[in-house]
């Protein structure tokens, strides 16, 4: 029998992309093709030239349409052949080619909120919830908000073969988290985008939406962040490496703040978790600076490191591939 194939592909909304995806019907037996789409609909063409490649890069069972149906994830090619301008992969594969002796990993925290219409699931149509403190691993219906959806989002993860590490609870009601990784890049991102499309296509089901809005409800109530995890070869076995690591990062502090997701200055204020976005600094177990050294780190002499910066709403090939190119190139003197 035909299965069916969901193709996903990140398009070219600015300031913030988007995912897209539809279906095809292809004979039992054959692979996912390389297929098309309109560009002029997704801000990647003008109408007088819009077709656009969808290229396969990562393939999976769907689990929400069970049986041999699948996820394919793509990305967006020209007719030519060559990485559409809104193609933010091509590049960050190339980087974990250029640096693949060192072996980097990746493990990403993607915080969301769901949201029932205008308000975070489970807020009161008047007023707000009790303020933050009871709410982060929080267990009872007085301050647990979605857990059905996120426990069928988690199976979903599992069912497709996703890297998902794990669940949690937030510190704001209505606010969660998963973890993909640790893993490679351009492969933990693939998963992460993949885990993003099916956090909204399980949200469908249950008339809920999710967002990755970095900073969902003003005033104080926390933001949205996916703390990006990684760890060289060297790394992993090598404190100094993780403290030059941190260095690197430092030295580069702009250029990653400008590319870490769209609003990140209204997320890294200073307050709630975060540094200030016009400043960097890294401490052990410090949840208040740029980059955190986990303690078992700082303990065992060696490990990795979590960049606190990237905000939930970044794109993880953007992300993976600044860290990439600042902490390899700069551990080999470029
Ligand atoms: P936090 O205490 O910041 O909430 P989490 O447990 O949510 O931490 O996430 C930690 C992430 O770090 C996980 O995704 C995990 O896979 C990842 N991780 C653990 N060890 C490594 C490593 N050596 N390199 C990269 N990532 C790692
Ligand atoms: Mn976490
Ligand atoms: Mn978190
Ligand atoms: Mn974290």
């Amino acid at each position: 029998m035909s299965y069916k194939a969901e193709y996903i592909w990140v398009d070219g909304q600015k300031p913030t992309a988007k995912l897209r995806s539809k279906g095809k019907v292809i004979a039992d037996g054959e692979a996912p093709p390389i297929w098309a789409f309109d560009g002029s609909s997704t801000n990647q063409a003008t109408g007088d030239n819009s077709d656009c490649v969808l290229n396969p890069v990562f393939v999976c069972p769907d689990p929400v349409r069970g049986g041999d149906h699948k996820l394919v994830m793509c990305e967006v090619l020209l007719t030519d052949m060559t990485p559409h301008p809104s193609n933010t992969r091509a590049a960050c594969t190339a980087s974990s080619e250029k640096y693949a002796a060192m072996d980097m990993w990746f493990g990403i925290e993607q915080e969301y909120t769901y949201f029932d219409g205008i308000k975070p699931l489970g807020w009161p149509d008047n007023g707000f919830p009790a303020p933050q403190g009871g709410y982060y691993c929080g267990v009872g219906a007085d301050e647990v908000f979605g857990r059905p959806i996120v426990e069928e989002h988690l199976d979903a993860c599992i069912y497709a073969g996703l890297a998902i590490a794990g669940i949690n609870g937030e510190v704001m009601p209505g606010q969660w988290e998963f973890q993909i990784g640790a893993i490679t890049t351009p492969a933990v991102a693939d998963h992460l985008w993949v885990a993003r499309w099916l956090l909204y296509r399980i949200g469908e089901k249950h008339h809920v939406s999710a967002t990755l809005d970095p900073k969902p409800v003003r005033g104080d109530w926390n933001g949205a962040g996916a703390h990006t995890n990684f760890s060289t070869v060297q790394m992993r076995n090598d404190y100094d490496a993780c403290v030059a690591a941190a260095e690197a990062l430092g030295r580069n502090a702009p250029l990653h703040i400008a590319n870490y997701g769209h609003r990140i200055e209204e997320r890294l204020t200073g307050e709630h978790e975060t540094a200030s976005y016009t400043e960097f600094n890294y401490g052990v177990s410090d949840r208040g600076a740029s980059v955190r050294i986990p303690w078992q780190v700082a303990r065992d002499r060696k490990g990795y490191i979590e960049d606190r910066r990237p905000n939930a709403n970044c794109d993880p090939y953007i992300v993976t591939r600044l860290i990439l190119d600042t902490v390899c190139g700069a551990a080999i003197g470029e």
